[in-house]
């Protein structure tokens, strides 16, 4: 099924003409409405009225992560206060969020593109769906609610965790899509193997999952361990939240709703846009978002394009699986988590090196974090219950700044490597 077939399958000169027409409206109100903007399209010697084809976006400015916290929390605003109805933030790399104001426009194209996800991922307004992707400033949960809704499932909002009741809720309600992250689909069935619940006797039959990366062979584990058709989707605050793309049945790379999201391919290291098919960070730009409209985001997310018609009908490109990151940023249980924020907490704990190891293990299907940290020659003589508290002053601290609690293993002065160029501070064991 196709939700909204206008644009899911217009033919692709059109969905260009569509795409150019809405780029040229999008940089013009930048221009006017977003200082920030303003002076990074005089920088380059960018005026609206300049922008006359598509291939005219290689020549706008990127915008980066760093461009959000350095506008922080509304410097990219794009409209007045009052027309914002919801606020949504990320973890971003100093401790301070990425900030997403919503107009109710936005609202409602994000709603549009999750109904057109969840329809693509075989979900009707038969389906009982429930949602455990965590509610809060996180994108995942009141995206997918909203979408679930504007099908017309029935939508079980029960946010992550509280597993055994998620089960108790799957048996009795008759759940048949669970939405949440592929680590918790796993979690899902190993805690329904300890309760003695054989999932086959549920009627759950599809789930939809995101938010962390995950491989083909993960795929076939959460397909055999749970009676689901995995589908994989594709999002980020910065641009929408989830939404941004998704598979069909065919499962051959996740379309992008390109008349609301306009893709490129770029070298990481040169920023030279690369042909369709080959690999590189996709860089994308929103073409209607009303609040906080982002030109040429660099994602950081390696992957490639493919235009070529797919057997769903849907034109739109599609993106194959993202196989990496171009910076060190982990993520670690759906959360973002990069190792200068741990650096810089390190730094202001008294008693402890800056010099840290970050290692980063799945057990149970869970992700774990474990920090190794360096205490000074004065603390590690101390007495033991001192170490103690240090190292629950640690962990806490770095609770608070990364939203999970790490283990936090205190060690001997100088006994972690120490390197003349860039340190190895993480090594991540998981196999994704
Ligand atoms: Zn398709």
């Amino acid at each position: 099924m196709i939700w909204s077939p206008k644009y899911e399958t217009m033919p692709r000169k059109d969905l260009e003409r569509l795409q150019l027409e809405r780029l040229k409206a999008q940089v013009a109100r930048l221009n006017e409405k977003v200082p920030f903007y303003r002076q990074a399209f005089l920088d380059k010697g960018i005026t609206p009225a300049s922008i006359r084809s598509l291939a005219d976006v290689a020549r706008l400015p990127f915008t980066a992560k760093h461009d959000f916290r350095d506008n922080y929390p509304f410097g990219l605003l794009a409209v007045p206060h009052d027309e914002v109805v919801r606020i949504h933030a990320s973890s971003g790399t100093t401790g301070k969020p990425v900030v997403a104001p919503y107009t109710s426009g936005d609202i409602e194209m994000w709603t549009e593109v999750m109904a057109r996800t969840l329809t693509s991922a075989g979900m009707s307004k038969m389906d009982i769906m429930q949602n455990a992707y965590g509610y809060g400033l996180f994108t995942g949960g009141l995206g997918f609610h909203y979408g679930g809704e504007r099908v017309g499932a029935a939508v079980i909002p029960t946010s992550t965790g509280n597993t055994k009741r998620q089960l108790m809720l799957i048996q009795d309600l008759g759940t048949t899509v669970i939405t949440c992250t592929p680590n918790y689909a796993l979690i899902i069935a190993e805690t329904a193997l300890e309760i003695g619940l054989d999932l086959k006797s549920t009627r759950l039959r599809l789930g939809v999952l995101g938010a962390e990366p995950w491989s083909e062979r993960m795929r076939a584990e959460i397909e055999a361990k749970l009676p689901i058709k995995a589908i994989d989707i594709y999002g980020l605050t910065e641009i929408v939240g989830p939404g941004v793309s998704v598979e069909c049945p065919h499962q051959c790379g996740m379309h992008i709703f390109e008349d609301h999201f306009l893709a490129e391919i770029v070298d990481p290291r040169t920023g030279e846009q690369l042909p369709y098919g080959e690999k590189g960070e996709l860089v994308l730009t929103t073409l209607t978002k009303e609040a906080l409209p982002v030109i040429r985001f660099r994602t950081k997310d390696i992957t490639s394009l493919d235009p070529s018609p797919c057997k769903c009908g849907r034109t739109l490109v599609r993106m194959s699986k993202v196989t990496g990151r171009t910076d060190d940023m982990l993520i670690v249980r759906g959360i973002n988590v990069f190792p200068s924020q741990i650096e810089s907490v390190l730094l202001e704990v008294e008693g402890v090196e800056p010099h840290y190891q970050i290692i980063v293990d799945r057990e149970h299907h869970l992700d774990e974090l474990e920090i190794w940290v360096e205490v000074s020659e004065a603390v590690f003589s101390d007495e033991m219950r001192k170490l103690e508290s240090l190292e629950k002053r640690v962990r806490k601290e770095l609770e608070s700044v990364l939203g999970i609690s790490p283990r936090i293993k205190l060690v001997e002065p100088k006994s972690l490597a120490r390197t003349e160029g860039k340190a190895k501070r993480v090594i991540d064991r998981r196999e994704l």
